[in-house]
């Protein structure tokens, strides 16, 4: 039997002028996901239909729950479109089914292809009449059956279909821009980046590290949340900001409360340029109002202060555990909790300021030359390409 799966787009079918852009962008997005598994895929305006090898099963349908755009999907039956193969379908199916169960069912046809011999109804009848026929434990239910045959009719081929399941939803990644995300080794900002992939962000990743006071080991546990969140985002670019000196600079030069802050304002001034670079249109991080002292909205104000840049924070609203609970279904909680160090947790003042004043801020970064060292970083970045399986231990030895 010839076995494939089909695709609901969903929610980007509400795009009317940009649907064939959508489309396009996830039939590459699959492609590019399915790539060691031999499939062919079509298109039309509401469907897409992967056929496969039937030993890749298994693998084509993890892949699929991993790209964003996808609404449901079923494992459907194809055949020709006309009336006996439709049926011997049905009869394959059933026969998969158990013999000896009583079941409920009704038959649900969507025919697109309106040349068709019969309308919907009428192939509801038709075949709801010849499994009756046939089989003497099947029973008509229309409101609660055990059983739909889905049955799609399409100008030369159709589909039969029991099930259906949900995809992970979203928009494809690409169809609404490039952000830079600022992903620390925590538990926030790869939750952060994975909301914005979903809403069809494409990212970049930027890890401000500050080697020796932070370990090759940190480095690497942020290289494999990139892997994590590069299942769903295809291939990234990891930039690492040497951030030692401006950093070293910033607890030298100004009030210990203040040296959060006013390292938070160098991260959006390196982040803004980085941005212009790599034609980005905006920040994404993974600040959440209230769990620290740099994310109380008079924080959030005074650092953001430094760029016009939109700044988009996806978890700003969420409470940690909502927080935890997506981080756990991404598979990036246990490399999360993992206890490197990060460069905002070393030199972590006794009392960071809560409401800093601005002018205080400006005032402080006047003492030193921050901008000399922030060209110094941009002309000494590292940039690695993250795919979900690439070799970490090749970039040990970039310093
Ligand atoms: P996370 O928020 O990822 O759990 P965290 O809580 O240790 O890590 P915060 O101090 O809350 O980080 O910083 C808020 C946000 O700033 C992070 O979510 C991340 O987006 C960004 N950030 C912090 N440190 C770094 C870093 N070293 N490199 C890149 N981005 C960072
Ligand atoms: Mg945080």
């Amino acid at each position: 039997m010839n076995r494939i799966i089909l695709i609901k787009y969903g929610e980007l079918t509400t795009k009317k002028s940009n649907r064939k852009f959508f489309i396009n962008t996830l039939y590459n997005n699959i492609i590019k996901k399915c790539k060691d598994s031999n499939v062919i895929i079509s298109k039309d305006i509401s469907r897409m239909y992967i056929e496969y090898e039937s030993l890749d099963e298994e693998l084509v349908i993890k892949r699929i729950g991993e790209v964003f755009g996808i609404h449901a999907y079923s494992i459907a039956y194809k055949t020709l479109t006309d009336l006996d193969s439709i049926k011997s379908t049905i009869k394959e199916i059933i026969e998969d089914l158990d013999k000896d169960k009583k079941y409920t069912f009704k038959v649900e046809t969507k025919r697109s292809y309106k040349k068709f011999l019969m309308n919907s109804m009428e192939c509801n009848d038709e075949f709801g009449s010849f499994i009756l026929k046939n089989y003497k434990n099947f029973k008509v239910d229309v409101h609660n059956p055990d059983l739909t045959f889905h049955v799609e009719i399409r100008e030369n081929y159709s589909y039969v279909y029991l099930n259906e399941y949900k995809g992970i939803g979203g928009y494809p990644v690409g169809t609404l821009g490039h952000a830079m995300l600022m992903l620390s080794g925590g538990i926030d900002s790869p939750v952060a980046g994975y909301l914005a992939l979903k809403r069809g962000i494409k990212l970049d990743l930027v890890y401000f590290e500050a080697i020796p006071h932070t370990s090759l080991e940190a480095r690497n546990k942020v290289i494999e949340l990139s892997k994590k969140l590069s299942i769903y985002g295809g291939e990234m670019r990891l930039i690492i900001v040497p951030f030692t000196k401006l950093q070293e600079n910033i607890y030298k030069n100004v009030s210990e409360n203040y040296s959060i802050t006013i390292m938070r304002r160098m991260m959006y001034r390196i982040m803004e340029k980085l941005t212009s670079r790599f034609k980005s249109l905006a920040i994404i991080n993974g600040e959440s109002v209230g769990q620290v002292a740099s994310q109380t909205l008079t924080s959030m104000s005074v650092i953001n202060n430094v760029t016009n840049i939109p700044v988009i924070r996806p978890v700003a609203c969420l409470d940690k555990l909502e927080i935890i609970d997506i981080s756990k279904k991404i598979n990036t909680y246990d490399i999360s909790i993992l206890p490197y160090e990060d460069c905002c947790t070393i030199f972590v003042p006794r009392h960071p300021v809560i409401n800093p004043v601005l002018s205080e801020c400006i005032k402080m970064e006047s003492t030193f030359n921050y901008e000399e060292m922030i060209d110094e970083i941009l002309a000494n970045l590292n940039i690695i390409t993250i795919t979900p399986d690439m070799d970490k231990n090749k970039y040990d030895d970039i310093l």
